[in-house]
């Protein structure tokens, strides 16, 4: 409107102006020819895994989901939930997340129906949607608020539409029945009217900047690419422009992004409610990723791979969790850190979708290191309830329930991000089949003929043996066969049928290309070492905080209890801990073994965790053995640090997995100068 008043007037700063948005214009209309549509290159195929780790995911699946009598103790009140309507009990003060349990539960029952191809558990999950759209409204509102319209303030109310969509569209895809479709269209219609660019700003909706509100973005982009109905793809285009538009308040993820600054200095404000809530942010970030995939907009794409690795420099730990206390401040100048395991559940998310998009290794190395580490750790070894904060250090903390007697979001969370580790380890790409990660386990792959080959992994990686590899096909076929070679080994000596090869390697990945029979045994040896990653005390000095505030922070952390009386006895002993107890802010170490971060435990270590080590010993050469576990310990480890003095460590999942002190734990090692 601007530019037409100064026309018409003619006023040649205005004709300079309006030929440079010419220009402009025709340059972005240009970058958006040049700009195709990209997908993905790596193409998953299926995969169970066996051992531990498979041994890890079947325990959790049957408490969690799985066993018919535990569903119907767990399910039940997340649908109820909708019906109840109490999450604005306190309207219009402030609201909760009651709504959020349906769908995150439901997406992890659908990944593990998939993983498990469980037609019974597609009947459950046909059987829960009926549920839920039971208490759809004429206008095709869904929710767990009886005010539709509260959005704005202190409330999480479109969070929770964004897991109900995702959960509908998801239950969708694996149930082909157009009628969820049909409903999760009028539920995003209806969201619409309410929060949109005709309603009120969804930026300016609930909590964190409006973070967990327009982190919709990606299950949006989903209900896009299923229907083809263009509105949706505009929608998922306006919450993008949003962020754009509010850059004093918002995170303004594109903008930021394409800079490729460190997240946490993006946010000078630390008030409750607007600090970098991590996985919310990491969300939406991969619905940015979605829509480069609907548009090929590249800027989408530059800005996601951007945040990844300044997440990865500045706020991923040794362990694979991200942030501190479920905020993005720059965690990887903390040695005490505490983290959220939904943040390590959507950081491997997003480090999936861009492995897929690039088969780039940086990304698998991540989805390794956070699977092996954090996940691996992430419930108790019963495998019915999780943790809610995970630490390096002392005693972990367990989730307290929120609001639903079996439901937290950890909790509810992470079994999605195990399943969805199992599609990163058997993938094509061009045709070749690409092996990315080494547990054992079986799986399906779709070969260039379009025929089946059964893929199955035998032995223990970590035990130095080595892996077999064993191909089922039903007729000879050639194909490149791609492993990973993952910076953990030096190169690992690679055999077909017992003869060596010597494929080429190109950016860590070795490819033998041949005509594959049926039986065909290819077999990995790697050359496994103790190594280590230092803590770097110069990122400290960019925290909002002195190091103080964050010690206390850590320290102050313990169970909270909640409404459930079993887990609050059971959990009740975890206590906050003297700040005193919190490591110095001094150079230190932590110990890895293959993908395995390494800790000291009382049950293996005796003695004292906490003890310095000698930093000259690091200049030797380390020699380790693995030892017997005791009971509960998965890998235990003697490593002599030189001057004949050996510590006796075990894997970081195992240790502190008794949540309690009878397993206190230590991850980094202080450096004695
Ligand atoms: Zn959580």
């Amino acid at each position: 409107m601007k530019i037409i008043q100064l026309k018409n007037k003619f006023n040649p700063i205005a004709v300079i102006f309006y030929l440079l948005l010419v220009l402009f214009s025709c340059q972005t209309a240009k970058n958006q020819v040049e700009n195709t549509s990209p997908n993905d290159i790596l193409i998953p195929g299926h995969w169970q895994f066996a051992g531990h780790l498979g041994e890890y995911i079947d325990r959790i699946s049957e408490q969690r989901i799985l066993d018919k009598k535990n569903w119907d103790v767990i399910y039940p009140e997340t649908e109820e939930a909708f019906r109840l309507r109490e999450d604005d009990n306190n309207y219009p003060k402030n609201g909760q997340w009651r709504g959020e349990f349906w769908g995150k539960y439901l997406l992890s029952a659908i990944a593990a129906a998939r993983y498990y191809h469980s037609d019974e558990l597609n009947v459950r999950i046909a059987d829960a949607v009926k549920g839920l759209l039971s208490t759809q409204e004429p206008n095709g509102y869904i929710g767990t608020y009886a005010h539709s319209d509260f959005v704005v303030g202190n409330t999480w109310n479109v969070w929770d539409q964004k897991y109900t969509l995702w959960g509908l569209v998801e239950a969708w895809e694996l149930l082909g029945d157009d009628h969820i479709l049909a409903a999760a269209k009028q539920f995003a219609d209806h969201l619409i009217t309410e929060v949109g660019p005709e309603a009120v700003d969804i930026v300016k909706t609930g909590n964190f900047y409006g973070m967990p509100s327009s982190s919709i973005l990606y299950p949006m982009v989903k209900l896009y690419n299923s229907t083809g109905e263009k509105k949706y793809l505009e929608y998922a285009e306006y919450i993008v422009k949003q962020w754009s538009e509010h850059p004093a308040e918002l995170p303004d993820i594109l903008n930021k992004g394409l800079n490729g600054k460190p997240v946490h200095t993006w946010f000078p404000k630390t008030d409750p409610f607007e600090w970098a809530k991590s996985y919310e942010f990491t969300s939406c970030v991969e619905g940015l990723v979605e829509l480069y995939k609907v548009t090929g907009n590249k800027q989408y794409f530059v800005a996601a791979t951007n945040i990844h690795s300044v997440l990865v420099e500045w706020e991923r730990t040794p362990v694979g969790s991200v942030s501190f206390n479920d905020k993005y401040v720059g965690s990887r100048g903390l040695i005490n850190t505490l983290s959220e395991i939904c943040d390590a559940v959507y950081w491997n998310r997003l480090s999936f979708k861009l492995f897929k998009q690039t088969g780039d290794e940086k990304y698998i190395d991540e989805i390794e290191r956070t699977l092996y580490n954090s996940l691996l750790c992430s419930f108790n070894t019963e495998g019915n309830w999780g943790l809610r904060r995970l630490r390096m250090s002392h005693t972990h903390i367990p989730a307290q329930n929120h609001f639903l007697q079996h439901h937290q979001c950890c909790t509810d969370n992470l079994p999605r991000g195990l399943f969805q580790a199992a599609e990163a380890v058997l993938t094509t790409k061009n045709g070749d089949v690409c092996l990315s990660l080494f547990s054992e386990g079986e799986g399906d792959i779709v070969l260039p003929s379009g025929r089946k080959s059964h893929v199955k992994i035998e032995g223990d990686v970590l035990n130095n043996a080595g892996i077999r590899t064993i191909l089922s096909l039903d007729q000879a076929e050639q194909f490149g066969f791609v492993i990973r070679i993952p910076k953990w080994s030096n190169q690992p000596i690679i055999k077909v049928n017992g003869i060596p090869q010597n494929g080429s390697i190109s950016d860590r990945w070795m490819t033998i290309n041949r005509t594959w029979k049926n039986g065909d045994v290819i077999e990995i040896s790697f050359n496994l070492s103790v190594r280590w990653e230092a803590f770097d005390t110069t990122k400290s000095t960019t925290l909002f905080h002195k190091i103080d505030f964050y010690d206390n922070e850590w320290a102050k952390m313990k169970f909270a209890g909640g409404s459930n009386k079993v887990n609050n006895q059971r959990y009740g002993h975890v206590k906050s801990i003297p700040v005193n107890e919190a490591l110095p802010h001094k150079p230190a170490v932590t110990f890895f073994y293959g993908p395995l971060a390494l800790a000291r435990d009382i049950r293996v270590t005796g003695a004292d965790v906490f003890s310095t080590i000698e930093d000259t010993s690091l200049s030797k050469n380390i020699s380790f053995r693995l030892i017997d576990s005791p009971l509960g310990i998965w890998k235990a480890f003697e490593i002599n640090l030189g001057n004949e003095k050996s510590v006796r460590f075990c894997d970081f999942s195992s240790a502190g997995n008794t949540w309690d002190k009878l397993s206190l734990f230590n991850t980094w090692c202080i450096l004695k100068k």
